[in-house]
């Protein structure tokens, strides 16, 4: 081989595992561009107007931002009818634009796991059978309004999407909760700390999200309320996931009431909603 053809044979084997290495995700981020230059159709506006009334409220930077995440997402994730229920734009537009808030300022991908979001009409019934003391199988009968799984599914009751919707302040909301559940899994079992990046990212989330959950059993225990359900006291993930609605729609307690816990949130949605 002379020496011009070595070279070329290095620089084409060069590019060959360059497309290899980063052909996909260069693809995916052109293809993103395009989707996210598209205007955000009047219909879907309307639809955010009438099913989302805290979205006007929000100010303009993150309105947009979260059009173009939501648009990104309605290109990329099939929407699936069960129970009989037929998808519509309302369905799609309004799961993916609230799944958003959870995208913001991150730059971590769009949901990498998530396969498929799945829609019930209402409250669904999942059996199952689950690991019961001393390892004994048992059947659970459960009446639920959204789960997510590590395999990439997100399940949700329609009718518990359009409540949290429609109300912005009342910290709940079943799509915030059940897409967080997604993130907790990108990074294996749900078990209420995300992917973080850095090893002292989660020596701090542990100690502060640990020390929460500890104190949120204290109160549990004395028999005493707070703004934190009893239900986030369950395990760690689930304490993430309901923090995260809490995070997102009721801002101003949280930080009033547990400002190491609000600070620890913002620092990973990178979102500041007390300021919205
Ligand atoms: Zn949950």
């Amino acid at each position: 081989m002379t020496t011009a053809a070595a070279v070329l044979f290095l620089a084409g084997l060069a590019l060959a595992v360059a497309s290899w290495l980063w052909g996909p995700p260069l693809l995916a981020s052109l293809r993103r561009l395009r989707v996210r230059r598209q205007p955000f159709p009047p219909a879907w506006r309307e639809i955010l107007r009438r099913r989302m009334p805290g979205f006007a409220r929000w100010p303009a930077d993150v309105q947009l931002q979260l059009k173009k995440h939501a648009q990104v997402l309605l290109a990329e994730k099939p929407f699936i009818g069960c129970g009989g229920l037929s998808i519509t734009d309302e369905m799609r537009v309004l799961i993916a634009t609230q799944a958003s808030l959870l995208l913001l300022n991150r730059r971590a991908g769009y949901f990498p796991n998530l396969r498929q979001v799945l829609v019930y009409p209402g409250a669904f019934v999942v059996d199952r059978t689950a690991a019961g003391p001393g390892g004994l199988a048992r059947d659970e009968r459960r009446v639920l309004a959204g789960e997510s799984w590590q395999q990439g599914q997100v399940i949700l009751s329609w009718d518990d999407v359009l409540a949290g919707a429609a109300d912005p302040g009342d910290g709940r909301n079943v799509v915030i909760h059940e897409f967080a559940h997604q993130l907790d899994q990108e990074s294996g079992f749900a078990n209420g700390a995300p992917f973080l990046g850095r090893r002292e990212r989660y020596a701090r989330w542990s100690a502060v999200l640990g020390l929460e959950f500890a104190a949120l059993q204290q109160r549990l225990v004395r028999g005493e309320t707070g703004l934190i359900e009893p239900y986030a006291a369950t395990d760690a993930a689930e304490f993430f996931a309901v923090v995260s609605e809490l995070f997102f729609e009721r801002p101003a307690a949280l930080a009033a009431e547990h400002p190491a816990l609000y600070g620890e949130l913002a620092r990973y949605y990178r979102a500041h909603p007390l300021l919205w």
